[in-house]
């Protein structure tokens, strides 16, 4: 494992002498995902502060609740007095809960995060700094038949090795009595069985590169160990190609997504990843026995839960026979006051096609897949080193249903209206398309954008959007294209058909040919294509609803606009029809009519003073003039999509809503 460790970067820290170079170490430790994973791991610095009397407090800062190592700031250590934590290490008994509770009494500052269940445990360890990760190479050794010896061997009396206990006040226990006698200054790190390793120094320095040398020395052993011989691991290291879903995996893939969130109780997404490394895992004969001797560690059990769902030829077998699974884990193990969880996997193995994982959104998504990989990894490890063994499954239980977890996931926030949905959304590299894109994504929605611009695929930062480039006349490259959505979010809910364009003013006298073709292919047929593509997948999606972007010139169409006024009516009439027949699918559709929205790609400042200057109006007069001399944006279209994808309308379908400022001519 590279040393990040930069002295001019470390010098920069410093001039926060309080945290600054807390604040470095646990970046490098955070850029690290073989040591901490999505909030995973702690780190802690002890010092002194001046309270409100000017009186010198000895502190411990320690990670908060609800910061990353990868990103965290000064802001996200909040200081612990170190008397009180030190004082409850001595107490033989005290709930979590209870716990939790005296951390927060003893912060110095009330509006500071939560400290670190781990906060009394960085308090026992008498050096200044102390780094805890769950490193996967350690970690993975000890879930091997001589884990433990293996991890003495390797370290021998530099390391202290405990065995697994809970995390929180047991473990703050079992550190506090292991090291009564212990002579600090003879170790250099402490191991936790299952868990993870901690090291600690009276400089930052020392405490990260202790960290780095320990975890190397785990690493070297499995690469001096398992190399090679994973090759007759049944294939597992194999070079394998990548797999190439087919368009009847992605309908089975929106079949399960359906299932699983009825199974969970609400929109899901879920992604089929297909690397070499997940079909090179897929295609390993024994590979549903692997997942079903549980995590790395116990705590990936909050978001993947123990074990793992397989899925064959009919996924959805695999998904009935995961939720049995669950709940008689749940009755095997639960005690009266519990309540049973959702019983919806959170990954899975496809066979022969690659690994599943399944979550209430995408950063969830994101945390299950990074997981997954690094179990996947661990797992062989494991295999070649006598055979993978995880926790025991009480263990793993009483992890996923520990109070404190059990508490946060009662008290969080709303979810948003379009959480766990998926929204394709074409001509969306600018104007209306683009403006709708951030409103979904706002409202907590993934989305498949689709233009044909070149390069606009940069234009989205978010890892909610997934653009891609298609042209959407060719029935080919929209197959491709919404197979992307199903593979990286496993169905559509609803579909957004806005891609279009104004053809040059022409009047019938001299309407070209082409004029004419190029409109109905682009402003009409293509929306037929991508909504007759898009259906067997929104077949099963969640509150189906198509939203269709016609025009004002629908009700009122102008002179000169031929060519698009009739594509925009057929447009319209194609989506009466749609809502017909779609109402037993119990998809919607309707249909919005903008009229003047100029702050599209199209209107260039140019643009619109010489279409003011053509009408004698100043272009401020031109923007707004409607019944309410107001300014039609983009935005406003953006809105009005979301509110008829959205439950609001729920019981609406075949309607026609103009958003124009009001137009006397469609009044
Ligand atoms: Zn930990």
């Amino acid at each position: 494992m590279k040393n990040r460790w930069i002295e001019s970067d470390a010098a920069k820290h410093a001039r926060d002498e309080l945290v600054g170079l807390r604040v470095y170490s646990s970046l490098l430790l955070g850029q690290e995902s073989d040591l901490v994973l999505h909030g995973g791991g702690n780190t802690s610095v002890k010092a002194e502060m001046r309270n409100v009397f000017g009186d010198s407090e000895s502190v411990l800062l320690v990670k908060g609740s609800g910061w990353d190592l990868r990103t965290i700031e000064a802001a996200g250590f909040p200081p612990v007095k170190l008397e009180t934590l030190l004082k409850l290490g001595e107490i033989e008994q005290l709930s979590d809960v209870e716990m939790m509770r005296q951390l927060r009494l003893a912060l110095l500052d009330p509006t500071a995060p939560t400290p670190s269940v781990e906060a009394i445990l960085h308090a026992l360890i008498p050096h200044k700094y102390v780094d805890h990760s769950h490193a996967d190479a350690v970690v993975a050794l000890s879930n091997t038949p001589n884990g433990a010896a293996i991890l003495g061997e390797i370290y021998g009396e530099q390391v202290l090795i405990l065995p697994y206990v809970m995390p929180g006040f047991i473990l703050a226990r079992q550190v506090a009595q292991a090291s009564k006698d212990l002579d600090w200054s003879s170790i250099r790190g402490i191991i936790l069985l299952h868990h993870g390793i901690f090291t600690f120094a009276d400089d930052a320095k020392t405490s990260y590169d202790n960290m780095i040398e320990l975890v190397s020395k785990a690493e070297d052993y499995l690469e001096q160990t398992c190399a090679g011989k994973s090759a007759d691991n049944k294939g597992a290291a194999l070079p394998s190609q990548n797999y190439q879903p087919t368009a009847q995996d992605c309908l089975q893939l929106s079949e399960l997504r359906r299932e699983a969130g009825a199974s969970y109780g609400g929109p899901v997404l879920l992604r089929l990843e297909c690397s070499s490394a997940a079909v090179a895992f897929a295609q390993l004969e024994n590979c549903h026995e692997l997942l079903s001797r549980g995590p790395l560690t116990p705590d990936h059990s909050l978001h993947t839960k123990p074990f793992a769902a397989v899925f064959a030829e009919d996924p959805i077998a695999g998904l009935r026979e995961f939720e049995h699974n669950y709940q008689q884990y749940f009755v095997q193990h639960s005690r009266e006051f519990h309540h049973c969880l959702d019983r919806m996997p959170r990954y899975g193995v496809w066979r022969n096609k690659g690994m599943v994982y399944l979550a209430a959104n995408q950063k969830k998504l994101q945390i299950v897949q990074d997981i997954s990989q690094h179990t996947i990894k661990a797992i062989q490890w494991g295999e070649d080193l006598g055979g993978w063994q995880a926790l025991p499954r009480q263990d793993l239980f009483d992890v996923e249903y520990w109070e404190l977890e059990q508490a946060k996931l009662k008290s969080a926030t709303a979810v948003a209206e379009f959480e766990g949905k998926v929204v394709v959304i074409s001509g969306a590299a600018s104007g209306i398309g683009k403006a709708c894109v951030e409103a979904f994504v706002r409202k907590g929605a993934v989305v498949l954008a689709l233009d044909i611009a070149a390069g606009f695929e940069t234009e989205f930062d978010s890892p909610a959007v997934l653009a891609v480039h298609c042209d959407v006349t060719d029935s080919g490259a929209i197959e491709l294209a919404l197979q992307q959505a199903l593979i990286n979010f496993g169905g559509i809910d609803v579909l957004v058909s806005n891609a279009g364009s104004f053809p040059e003013s022409q009047r019938l006298d001299s309407l070209q040919d082409s004029n004419w073709a190029r409109s109905l292919e682009l402003n009409l047929s293509s929306h037929m294509k991508l909504m007759r593509a898009s259906l067997p997948y929104l077949k099963n999606g969640f509150d189906p609803a198509i939203v269709i972007i016609a025009s004002k010139n629908v009700p009122a169409p102008g002179p000169g606009a031929a060519a698009y006024s009739v594509a925009k009516a057929g447009l319209t009439q194609m989506a009466r029809v749609a809502a017909l027949e779609l109402g037993e699918s119990g998809i919607r559709v309707n249909v919005l009519h903008p009229n003047a929205v100029y702050d599209t790609a199209i209107w260039t400042d140019e643009v619109l003073a010489s279409r003011a200057e053509h009408y004698q109006l100043s272009v401020e007069q031109y923007k707004t003039a409607n019944v309410l001399k107001t300014e039609v944006k983009s935005a406003d279209v953006a809105a009005a999509v979301v509110i008829f994808a959205g439950c609001s309308l729920a019981k609406t379908t075949g309607a026609q809503l103009p958003i124009d400022g009001g137009n006397d001519r469609v009044i």
